[in-house]
């Protein structure tokens, strides 16, 4: 192995690898659009943007200048109380403007566990402000990936993910998320809801969370009428809705914000991730009216050190300058259905149950012995995909070129025909 691999393996703790037998690290040393180099020379197709992040792809130079033109200026520094900066305020006001209505304050973190958890903190304090004490209970899903820490992992819905920290924060009750491919419905999961909060009662709830769009839990749409009812049983209880839009904020459906798709008018929404893709640290909670008139006159005691970091924020204005003067929410449609219609054509095969997408993320639903086998024999011939029990899952880079989704799909479909097929 080489040197940084044995540096790696001695030093490096990774998430979800296992203590004291890593796998042989992949070392990346260079990026170009949806192309990734390792340090022996390997090129790889970006299949899935690291964790879902990077909308305009890896390299881009507009990015370092606007981070170095801001450090050079003023880096950094606190925005608690009354301080603030001009990046933190301009992407607050551009913010405001692209999201949907009734949407108008910001609240900054570092990225999506901070967003979920601050939008649940929020949402609380709005109850207890208006002396509604009662209503702390957060109505969440399984399947849900809503962050890792404390607070946001009481909101998750994968078990494996909460084995073995109990206890967690209580007070969140887990639902059947939508998922068509395994039979649910909405009249079944609507009624489910409503069930819910008859049992536990509607002045106990203070909001519903959930992901427009299953992401980690293996790229689910819902039922098309799915999120239109449940906001209207949320509106019917007063129960407010957080939409936690972590992966699909800012052009991977196709819109800035997924809640677009359904007309959607939630209380509060978590992004980061493709707010600076991914080349800072960066996170908001737009926060709705109805919480910001319910707050008035409370102090929010809440907030990280690097809160509106000026550099990260003008990162974040670049990045979406370059999203919308390059039509990359566009480029997510049109691309997004050309790998889906590749993507279905591998339904024939055995190893594979179903072809998903929406806007730019892609999922399989596989039939295999081994999903994460699966995906480091297609990371041996140069693209990146990501297995989630037995599903994969992909999140390309909008600028990514036909021929390289091309690319992604015919070696996917090599190896599923190859693949040993679970009985
Ligand atoms: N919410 C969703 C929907 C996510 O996919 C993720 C991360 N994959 C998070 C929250 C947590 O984000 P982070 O890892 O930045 O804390």
């Amino acid at each position: 192995m080489s040197r940084l691999g044995d540096l790696d393996r001695a030093h490096v703790l990774h998430p979800h690898a296992v203590v004291g037998a890593p796998e042989p690290p992949v070392v990346f040393v260079r990026g170009e659009g949806a192309l990734l180099w390792d340090e022996n020379g390997n090129e790889y197709v970006d299949g899935t943007c690291g964790l879902w992040v990077c909308p305009v792809g890896h390299g881009r130079r507009e990015l370092a200048d606007a981070a170095r033109r801001q450090m050079e200026e003023l880096e950094y520094y606190a925005s608690f109380w009354e301080f603030s900066n001009p990046p933190s305020i301009e992407l607050a006001a551009r913010l405001a403007e692209l999201s949907p209505p009734g949407l108008e304050r910001v609240f900054f973190t570092n990225g999506g566990s901070e967003s979920t958890e601050t939008a649940i903190k929020l949402a609380r304090l709005a109850w207890h402000a208006r002396g509604e004490l009662e209503r702390t209970i957060v109505l969440t899903r399984k399947l849900a990936y809503h962050g890792v820490s404390y607070g946001s992992l009481g909101a998750t819905g994968l078990p494996p993910l909460r084995e073995g920290f109990g206890p967690l924060p209580g007070d969140f009750v887990h639902l059947a998320a939508p998922f068509p491919f395994r039979g649910t419905t909405t009249d079944g999961l609507v009624a489910e809801l409503e069930q819910a909060i008859e049992e536990v009662g509607a002045g106990r709830i203070a909001a519903f969370i959930g992901e427009p769009v299953i992401g980690v839990g293996g790229m689910i749409p819902p039922h098309d009428d799915y999120w239109p009812r449940v906001a209207e049983v949320l509106e019917r209880n007063g129960i407010l809705l957080i939409l936690d839009e972590v992966v699909t904020a800012y052009g991977r459906t196709g819109t800035w914000f997924a809640a677009e798709h359904w007309n959607l008018r939630p209380d509060l929404v978590a992004t980061a991730k493709a707010l600076t893709s991914g080349y800072f640290p960066l996170g908001v909670v737009l926060v709705g009216d109805r919480v910001v008139e319910a707050l008035d006159g409370q102090a929010f005691r809440h907030g990280f050190t690097y809160n509106g970091h000026p550099t990260g924020c003008a990162v974040a204005l670049e990045n979406l300058r370059i999203i919308e003067s390059e039509g990359l929410l566009d480029r997510a449609r049109e691309l997004g259905g050309h790998l889906l219609d590749r993507l279905r054509e591998l339904e024939e095969l055995d190893a594979v149950g179903e072809a998903r997408g929406f806007g730019l993320m892609a999922g399989l639903e596989l039939q295999v012995e081994d999903a994460t086998a699966l995906a480091a024999r297609v990371r041996e011939r140069g693209v990146i995909v990501r297995a989630t029990g037995q599903k994969l899952v992909m999140s390309p880079p909008l600028v990514i070129e036909r021929e390289q989704l091309d690319r992604i799909v015919d070696v996917l479909a090599e190896e599923l025909a190859a693949a040993a097929v679970a009985t």
